[in-house]
């Protein structure tokens, strides 16, 4: 899997941190999540990356 592959999930990915999906798509999301390592690793950067982000404008 390469970056088409992230590249196709990354938006999902957000949208899952932002909490702008509906719940299809969630349900679709979790349930790619645990069969994929790699959009498991990459959403876990997301989360690492929000978190310094919220620490920068002092919320976290
Ligand atoms: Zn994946």
């Amino acid at each position: 899997m390469g970056w088409l592959h992230r590249a196709r999930w990354a938006e999902a990915l957000e949208g899952l941190l932002d909490d702008e999906l509906d719940a299809g798509r969630v349900a679709a999301v979790l349930a790619h999540l645990e069969e994929c390592p790699e959009c498991l690793a990459e959403l876990e950067e997301l989360v690492r990356l929000q978190r310094s982000l919220a620490r920068l404008a002092g919320v976290g």
